[in-house]
């Protein structure tokens, strides 16, 4: 299955053909990551479609930092996110930070007393929540509210002064504290906060609060269309609102798309950073990981991630994707593009008895379909490993593979039968020995004769130790966390297996970081760009394969 190239056509898109048609612009997007921690999967959703629908119209997409909560930015998150959109194949036209903009959000708030809408108010965190009401009663007005504009650009002034603790005072906007949208019972534009910020150092100890700041930075920006997450729906008449109060004229349109949400993992950069905290997990880089970084490091090409993206599609309803929809997507972009090895994950000795020289080379391809990847020499020889898998004492009927006084293929090479099984001390098998039939080099029996399983193996001295992560998921619940359990407990104790001594093939030896492969019949595996080195190569499982194989024993039959 090759990836689709053709351009999705969404309820977005279709709003956004349907402005261009009817009005002249330049279509301007932006994506707006706080840089509180790294991005991870739902993040390439956002990314995906502002800059492809960017592109797609000869407009622009702007890389916005939204750091407004110096409490918990920090530059290396903001170092990261460029990284990650690099490797996405990203370019931003322009690079923003809301910080750019605190002197010009300031005076709108300035602009906001003078005209009566906003005031200064002395309630603490817990009475503003109870001045707020609920869904169902209406709230109470602060007893702030009156306060005349002049005494409100006092105390705002003095508040930016650095005259006032934080919390001590908030200013507000004055809307209508029985508005049915509790986000417009006068929500907090600014509070105090006395701590430095990575980008304006000490300058300012008030800082404008997300609400205020998106819909300001978007106009500033010139943003036409300001594409956000469903949750902040309700949040648009307040977007609005702002926009209509202070006149501006560049009036962005928000409009909101559901999250991705994947199962068995969390999609949340405060749940990411718990289990980083709690060395749960290796790092925000650790392959099962949902964050981009991760899931580079695992192997996921950035292509598959896009495909991904385009798949799951738009829509105004938050539902769970499926983990096995990104799998797809990395088969299907790795599948004609990865040069096939062999690797015996969990050896089992085979000694040959009948073969009569110590080592032959035999030429494999890279790729069944694809004769321009080429093909390498592997090195056949009177002592080889083949999986502890791949062969049973006392085979079930429809088991294929290798038994005592079974015949079987070697991948490449020749049909080999089990003549008789060695086993330890405490009736562990340890190995094998078999016969093979010259006359079958190269899989087929000239006598016609058939075998019906076919399996992969590598020499024992020329085979290279490697060391072999396979993943599963992170978690083994569907919805972590569901029903108010601590999304932890729901964690995957198995959900990473390391097999410290398996044998891959000796063309691996010079294998570079990032680098992928097909290991025949086990999945798509990638050098780990952390551990790996020339001493000790180690590989991620990026994900298993599903039906290839079966093709592969179907064709050799
Ligand atoms: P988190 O809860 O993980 O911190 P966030 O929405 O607070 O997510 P931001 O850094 O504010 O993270 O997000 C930047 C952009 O990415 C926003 O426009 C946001 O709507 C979008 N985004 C974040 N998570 C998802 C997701 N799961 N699916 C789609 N878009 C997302
Ligand atoms: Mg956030």
């Amino acid at each position: 299955m090759q990836i689709s190239k053709s351009i999705p056509n969404d309820f977005i898109r279709q709003i956004i053909t349907e402005d261009l048609k009817t009005k002249t612009f330049q279509l301007v997007t932006r994506f707006p990551p706080e840089p509180n921690g790294y991005l991870h999967i739902g993040h390439a959703k956002s990314i995906c479609l502002n800059f492809d629908v960017a592109a797609e119209n000869s407009g622009h997409c702007y890389l916005r930092f939204d750091d407004t909560n110096p409490s918990k930015e920090d530059l290396e998150y903001v170092e990261s996110i460029k990284a990650d959109l690099n490797w996405l194949g990203y370019t931003w036209t322009k690079l923003c930070y809301s910080s750019d903009y605190f002197e010009q959000l300031y005076d709108y708030a300035i602009e906001l007393i003078k005209i009566n809408k906003a005031y200064v108010c002395g309630l603490n965190g817990e009475e503003i929540r109870q001045y707020r009401g609920t869904l169902k009663e209406p709230g109470k007005n602060s007893p702030y509210r009156e306060r005349t504009v002049e005494e409100n650009l006092d105390l705002f002034t003095r508040m930016k002064a650095g005259e006032f603790a934080d919390g001590e005072l908030v200013l507000r906007a004055k809307i209508d504290m029985a508005a049915a949208n509790i986000n417009l019972r006068d929500p907090i534009i600014y509070r105090i906060k006395h701590l430095p910020h990575q980008m304006t150092g000490n300058k300012w100890c008030v800082y404008p609060m997300y609400d205020f700041t998106h819909c300001l930075s978007d106009a500033i920006e010139g943003i036409t269309h300001s594409l956000c997450t469903l949750e902040f729906e309700d949040h648009r008449p307040l977007y609005d609102w702002f926009l209509d109060t202070l006149q501006i004229p560049c009036h962005p349109q928000q409009i909101e798309f559901a999250r991705l949400s994947l199962n068995y993992t969390v999609m949340s950069k405060r749940k990411l950073q718990e289990l980083v905290e709690n060395n749960l997990v290796n790092g925000w880089d650790d392959p099962r990981m949902p964050t981009l970084i991760g899931m580079r490091r695992r192997g996921y090409t950035p292509e598959s991630i896009k495909d991904f993206c385009n798949k799951i599609g738009l829509t105004k309803n938050n539902t769970s994707i499926e983990i096995g929809v990104l799998e797809n997507s990395i088969r299907s972009d790795l599948d004609p593009k990865t040069a096939r090895v062999m690797a015996v994950l969990k050896p089992l000795r085979v000694v040959i008895e009948n073969y009569p020289v110590e080592a032959e080379q035999l030429e494999a391809p890279y790729h069944p379909n694809d004769p321009s990847m080429g093909s390498r020499l592997i090195t056949f020889s009177k002592v080889i490993y083949i999986e502890q898998d791949d062969f049973l004492e006392e085979p079930p009927k429809k088991f294929f593979r290798l038994a005592p006084g079974r015949e079987v293929r070697l991948r490449y090479a020749y049909f080999i039968t089990c003549q008789s099984v060695i086993k330890n001390e405490n009736s562990e098998i340890i190995e094998l020995r078999c016969t093979y039939d010259p006359a079958t080099k190269g899989g087929s029996a000239p006598d016609g004769r058939k075998v019906k399983g076919t399996i992969h193996w590598v020499s024992e001295t020329h085979a290279i130790t490697a060391e072999i992560r396979l993943y599963d998921r992170l978690f083994n619940q569907p919805n972590p966390g569901a029903n108010g359990t601590d999304f932890k407990t729901a964690l995957n104790p198995n959900s990473i297996t390391i097999l410290p001594n398996s044998k891959v093939e000796a063309s691996l030896a010079n294998a570079e970081a990032n680098q992928r492969f097909q290991f025949e019949r086990q999945g798509y595996f990638c050098v780990d760009n952390v551990d790996s080195s020339a001493e000790k190569l180690v590989f991620n499982r990026i994900v298993t394969l599903r039906d290839s194989w079966a093709k592969i024993e179907k064709s050799n039959r």
